[in-house]
């Protein structure tokens, strides 16, 4: 009993903070990914976690496995996004996509929720441990008040507003993602806007303000001011960064910007409908 006891401190010391499966999984015996063998339509149905009853896009064609961190894994991200014309085929080749190590330790791909013709996107930061569980973003505490900052500007997931996030799988332990975890991820986030269009995006947190708009700047000099984010055909999305929900759960005392960052949001789609 002694032995399960310290064995189990170990794995809590190593980071290990909680269980994804029955049966340990021998990373070193299987062979290396193909983010794109396995995300085409003709990958075999073992390499695919859960079979997808959706569209997906055109395949690319197979080539032999690169290591985990290699910049074509980004390459071969954004070249199955850029085939992917509907949001459907988007979901879907996320779903299929075996290029990123996340995907491994997370129990589910976490795709969006509400309604992808709202007026507003909001992008986050990644899962965390309740979205991981229940597949869908924003739904742990930090959600919860997401939905009570946009609700108090009559703004509901059942039409108003369309939430995702920059990572589609729960980093293991929320650690923070490598570059090329970033990187793939990202190239399926900027098709994911491009392809919804929204009227107003949103962007909750540093993490996605400095990914999505590819600066250095921190949330706190930008948050509150307007800018936009460029679409493939040159549309300009009117863009608000704003603080995250965590960080305001934190730091009650930033409530009051994010409520000032609110109503601009507010205005702005009165402006535009
Ligand atoms: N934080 C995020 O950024 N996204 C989620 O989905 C949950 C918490």
């Amino acid at each position: 009993m002694e032995g399960v006891a310290a064995l189990l401190r170990w794995y809590v010391e190593q980071g290990v903070d909680e269980t994804i499966g029955e049966q340990p999984i021998d990373r070193f015996a299987a062979p290396p990914p193909s983010a794109i063998a396995a995300a085409a339509p003709a990958a075999s149905p073992a390499a695919l976690r859960a079979p997808t009853p959706l569209r997906t896009a055109p395949p690319l064609p197979t080539r032999a496995p690169v290591p985990i961190e290699s910049p074509q894994l980004v390459e071969d991200a954004r070249a199955l996004a850029a085939r992917c014309s509907t949001l459907a085929e988007l979901e879907a080749a996320i779903r299929g996509f075996e290029g990123c190590a996340l995907k491994r330790t997370a129990k589910n791909t976490v795709f969006a929720d509400g309604k992808p013709d709202a007026p507003v996107m909001v992008v986050g930061e990644a899962p965390g441990a309740d979205e991981d569980r229940l597949g869908k973003p924003f739904v742990g505490v930090s959600g919860q008040l997401m939905d009570r900052m946009m609700s108090a500007i009559g703004l509901t997931r059942d039409g108003g507003f369309y939430i995702t996030n920059i990572l589609f799988w729960r980093p293991p332990g929320n650690r923070t993602p490598t570059s090329t975890e970033q990187g793939m991820c990202l190239a399926f986030t900027q098709r994911h806007i491009e392809l919804a269009r929204p009227k107003v995006l949103v962007l909750a947190g540093g993490v996605a303000v400095k990914a999505v708009l590819d600066t250095t700047e921190g949330i706190t000099r930008l948050r509150g001011k307007w800018t936009s984010y460029r679409l493939g055909d040159g549309t300009e999305i009117p863009t608000m960064p704003t603080f995250h929900p965590a960080y305001l759960l934190r730091t009650p005392a930033s409530k009051r910007q994010s409520w000032q960052d609110l109503l601009a949001i507010d205005r702005r789609l009165k402006e535009l409908t």
